[in-house]
């Protein structure tokens, strides 16, 4: 077996170096418990960057996959198999409206899938807002409002308004009968786990509605339960005509989806799009089972529940380093009144506690959905050894 000094040599040797960080060499677990190459033991807050819902080895991804695996891998898009077409069934009745679906890879490749949707509409506008994120291919990166992100890689396509995340007079003003689409997170992840004013998305699909502009709710880290709801827009009452999916609905497998309703459902026809993979029988049955999973379980409530748990307990600490504690369900951020957020993420981590600095100042928490009281506890009761850790280290830092 190699050490973790041994697979970072070689990571860093044959790997595209795109993030930069230090990254830990990880080889296996189980539910929310990870292992390094070193034989170190973490409880895992990151979740594969809300990916993991189920946490690591969920006996019935495990199952479904060794299954589908089993009978039938891959068909491309020459044929289908029954495993997405049930997804789609599945998807589209979670969501309570008739539909279609485009299965495809990835986040960045379902809003890919919404941007071109957006040029069939024959309007050369779009909207977006600053600070959300929504992948790194050329469409998805244009819709994305964070200026570092597009350096280097412009002109990015597409007429592209950005304006203030939460300010729905903004959207208002940006919007006319020339915009196919505004895009939306309903809680903007990436850019540091920001909620925006109740209403805002109402106001959004009023507003998008007047114009016959498509609304798109980026969903991609919100939806399937993170929230602790199956679709955050829709526990708003809000009814997308497009909205993305990804990262948890596989369970770790990569998958990404596109909903469409009415007419934006009739916008792709034959040879407009494709992709080999997407739609695979094993994603999809990966998938199949994350949705069974949370239902038999009932992880939406538990999700609210254990949410609710870790933002009162991080809450009641009263640590003079936690500013707030914001987002949703189990996507929560911790807005420090420092912008130590790196240096809590290696002092956790040194703690045996994986979370993410998603800002200067802000530790994204993203457990899976499967996380009891006892992980919640556990949690709560490191985090102000952690966080004064991170306090003293800084202050070391700056005084030498
Ligand atoms: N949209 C949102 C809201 C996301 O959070 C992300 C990923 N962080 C993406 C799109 C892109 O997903 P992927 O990394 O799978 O391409």
């Amino acid at each position: 077996m190699s050490s973790n000094q041994e697979l970072t040599g070689r990571w860093q040797g044959a790997l595209m170096d795109n993030y930069g960080t230090p990254r830990i060499p990880l080889t296996h677990g189980a539910g929310a418990r990870l292992h390094d190459a070193d034989g170190n033991a973490y409880l895992d807050f990151v979740g594969g960057i809300a990916v993991n819902s189920l946490g690591t080895g969920h006996p019935a991804v495990v199952r479904a996959v060794s299954e589908q695996i089993a009978r039938l891998g891959h068909v491309s898009n020459l044929f289908i198999a029954e495993p997405p077409i049930e997804l789609a069934e599945r998807l589209l009745a979670l969501a309570g409206r008739p539909g279609r679906v485009y299965f495809s890879n990835s986040g960045a490749e379902a809003v890919e899938a919404a941007f071109k949707l957006g040029r069939l509409t024959g309007r050369p506008h779009m909207v977006a807002t600053d600070g959300g994120f929504h992948g790194r291919t050329m469409g998805a990166l244009a819709l994305t409002g964070q200026p570092a992100k597009q350096r280097g890689f412009q002109p990015v396509p597409g007429e592209v308004t950005h304006v203030p995340y939460g300010d729905a007079e903004a959207l208002r003003a940006a919007v006319t009968r020339d915009t196919a689409l505004v895009i939306i997170e309903p809680v903007q992840g990436e850019n540091g786990v920001v909620v925006p004013p109740a209403g805002y998305l109402a106001a959004a699909r009023e507003i998008t509605r007047a114009t016959g502009t498509l609304l798109v709710l980026d969903e991609v880290q919100t939806g399937i339960g993170r929230t602790g709801q199956w679709f955050e827009g829709l526990a708003q009452g809000v009814e997308a005509d497009v909205v993305t999916l990804a990262k948890g609905l596989g369970g770790g497998l990569p998958i990404g989806a596109t909903l469409a309703f009415g007419p934006a459902a009739e916008l792709f026809a034959p040879g407009h799009h494709g992709s080999t993979f997407g739609g695979n029988p094993v994603s999809c049955a990966a998938a199949l089972a994350v949705l069974d999973t949370i239902e038999s379980e009932g992880l939406l409530t538990q999700v609210r529940r254990m949410g609710e748990r870790l933002r009162e307990g991080i809450w009641q600490l009263g640590h003079p380093l936690v500013d707030r504690v914001r987002g949703a369900g189990l996507l929560l951020g911790i807005v420090l009144t420092e912008p130590l957020a790196a240096q809590v993420q290696q002092a956790a981590q040194a703690a045996g506690i994986l979370v993410n600095a998603v800002a200067s100042d802000v530790v994204r928490l993203a457990p899976p959905l499967i996380i009891d009281e006892a992980e919640v506890s556990e949690f709560i009761a490191a985090l102000p050894g952690v966080l004064d850790v991170a306090d003293t280290q800084a202050k070391a830092a700056v005084s030498h």
